[in-house]
This record gives C-alpha cells, sequence and structure tokens, in this order.
C-alpha cells in the first residue's frame, strides 16, 4: 500500500496510473476502520478497480463539536487493516492539506430539501460540510467509480446530487449496510458503547425489520408508536423513525403501496448517537 500525506503527490501518482490505463476506485473513510467500510474496498478491488482509500476526519461535517473531539482516531490499526484487505492507496491528509486556504474558502452547496430532512434537520450544516469535503477530495483523487455505503442513505442521496450539480461523470456505487451478529449496523461510534448500551443497540435493527414485516399488515403510526415504546423502554432515545420514499426521502405518513421505501431511525444511547435504515 502505497501512503500519501500531500495531495499534489497522490494526484500526480495516480495522474501517472491513469495515463497508464488504470481506472481508480475510491473509498471515503473518517477511519476508526471496521469490516463495513473494509466491504467497500473490497467491492472496489472485485470491480478490478485500483483501490483508494482515505482516512480524515472532517471537521466541517461536524455539528456538534464534542462529537468530533469524541471521533475514534486509531490509524495505525487502520492502516493494517487496510493493508490486509489489499487496499493499494492511502490517502491520509491533514486539515491544512484538504484547506490549505480555510475552509471558508471552499464551494459549498446547496442540497436544498435534502438538508432539509432526517440527518439535514438533526445536524446543521453536517451535509454542507460532507459535500464540502467530498468535493475536494474527489477533485485530487479523480475517481472512476466512488464506493459508499447504505448505512447512511441520505448521505447517498446528497453525494448523488452532489455529482448531478457538479456535472460529474463519476460512479457512485452504494454498497450493503454489514451488520454485527445481533443486527446492529457497524459504525465506528459503536466503540463509544459500553458494555450495557451495545446489549440493547440491537433493537434499532429490529425496529427496522418490523417496519419492513409490517408493511401492508398495520399503519405506520401503530408500528411507529412500538417502535418508540420498545426504544424508550430499554433506554434508547429516539431521534425520529420515519419513513420515506427511497427515490427523493419524501417523509410518508403511511405505506405507500408499490413505492420503494426506506425506514429511517436515528437514536441515542447515553451520548452517542446511533443512525441505521432498511429498504422496503
Ligand atoms: P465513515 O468513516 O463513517 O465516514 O464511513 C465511510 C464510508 O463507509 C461511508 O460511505 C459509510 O456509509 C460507509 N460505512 C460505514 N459503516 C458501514 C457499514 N456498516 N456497512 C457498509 N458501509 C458502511
Amino acid at each position: 500500500m502505497v501512503i500519501f500525506k500531500n495531495v499534489h503527490d497522490i494526484a500526480l501518482y495516480l495522474d501517472n496510473l491513469r495515463s497508464e490505463g488504470a481506472r481508480i476506485g475510491f473509498v471515503p473513510t473518517m477511519g476508526a476502520l471496521h469490516h463495513g467500510h473494509i466491504s467497500l474496498l473490497e467491492r472496489c478491488k472485485a470491480d478490478g478497480l485500483i483501490s483508494v482509500c482515505s482516512i480524515f476526519v472532517n471537521p466541517t461535517q461536524f455539528n456538534d463539536p464534542s462529537d468530533f473531539d469524541k471521533y475514534p482516531i486509531s490509524t495505525d490499526a487502520d492502516m493494517a487493516m487496510l493493508i490486509e484487505a489489499g487496499c493499494d492507496v492511502l490517502l491520509l491528509p491533514s486539515v491544512a492539506e484538504v484547506y490549505p486556504h480555510g475552509s471558508g474558502a471552499m464551494q459549498s452547496f446547496d442540497f436544498g430539501y435534502l438538508d432539509t430532512v432526517f440527518e439535514g434537520a438533526q445536524r446543521p450544516g453536517h451535509f454542507r460540510g460532507v459535500g464540502q469535503v467530498v468535493n475536494r477530495l474527489l477533485q485530487v483523487v479523480q475517481p472512476h467509480m466512488l464506493y459508499m455505503g447504505q448505512k447512511d442513505y441520505q448521505q447517498c442521496m446528497v453525494i448523488s446530487k452532489l455529482l448531478q450539480m457538479t456535472g460529474s461523470t463519476i460512479e457512485l456505487v452504494i454498497c450493503p449496510t454489514i451488520r454485527e451478529a445481533d443486527g446492529l449496523a457497524m459504525s465506528s461510534r459503536n466503540r463509544r458503547l459500553t458494555e450495557p448500551q451495545r446489549a440493547i443497540a440491537g433493537i434499532i435493527y429490529q425496529c427496522l425489520v418490523s417496519i419492513q414485516a409490517k408493511n401492508g399488515d398495520c399503519s405506520f403510526a401503530r408500528v411507529h408508536k412500538e417502535c418508540e415504546d420498545l426504544m424508550m423502554a430499554k433506554g434508547l432515545v429516539p431521534e425520529y423513525v420515519s419513513l420515506a420514499t427511497a427515490a427523493d426521502l419524501t417523509l410518508l405518513q403511511d405505506y405507500l403501496p408499490g413505492t420503494p421505501m426506506v425506514a429511517l431511525i436515528a437514536a441515542r444511547l447515553g451520548d452517542v448517537r446511533l443512525i441505521d435504515n432498511i429498504l422496503l
């Protein structure tokens, strides 16, 4: 694995590979890697592309400074995992490399409605930060394909819109959510759960599965109440338990037969915020 800290050096290295006909796949991450991240890399490799991974904890996408301060960092273990998984190139830039003239000087994007619901509503400014950093990293890496996880469903839609807004030809590949044995979606934030919190965190996925299974059997309002009651009884604090159209995240009050939908949950366990979703 070739490691770069400097954006000009990696850009030059990848230019050479591209001129030799190589196709580049890109997996941007914030580190604290787990099998969810590695699954994106594996998909990239299975597609036959040169795999480029980045690790950068982007300060501009954290609306809550304490969330940024507590974000887990494990660069040595991350590098070992990437080498083991056969990653070709790693970009490990500093804030100054990503934002040489400060983040205020970087292009910023307005994602409209997408930024007003769910994660956009709960975390003001989050998607602007995500759009800014992904746009910057894409300009450096210039991949043919970009690999992201369905775990962050709304983020995938934001990035798809970013690619559209910038007239990009990069293909976005959305990869399935990798889960622990009890269904909990793998997440870097899971490391911050205490043992008792970890023992109940699987309830989020149980709720998503029940929303999916009860489609057509009863009203969403009823399942919604059951889920919120169950979560609260176990000590999870739901922020939203919602149903939306899968195509554009229009909020739904009830199941819409014949329409692809997505159920989305955000909940707090102590000071750890977890999100997950399921398609139906
Ligand atoms: P993060 O490091 O949290 O910014 O995530 C980097 C990429 O990994 C994003 O595209 C995420 O959607 C994806 N990802 C995170 N967790 C999972 C998971 N459990 N399964 C699949 N992809 C994931």
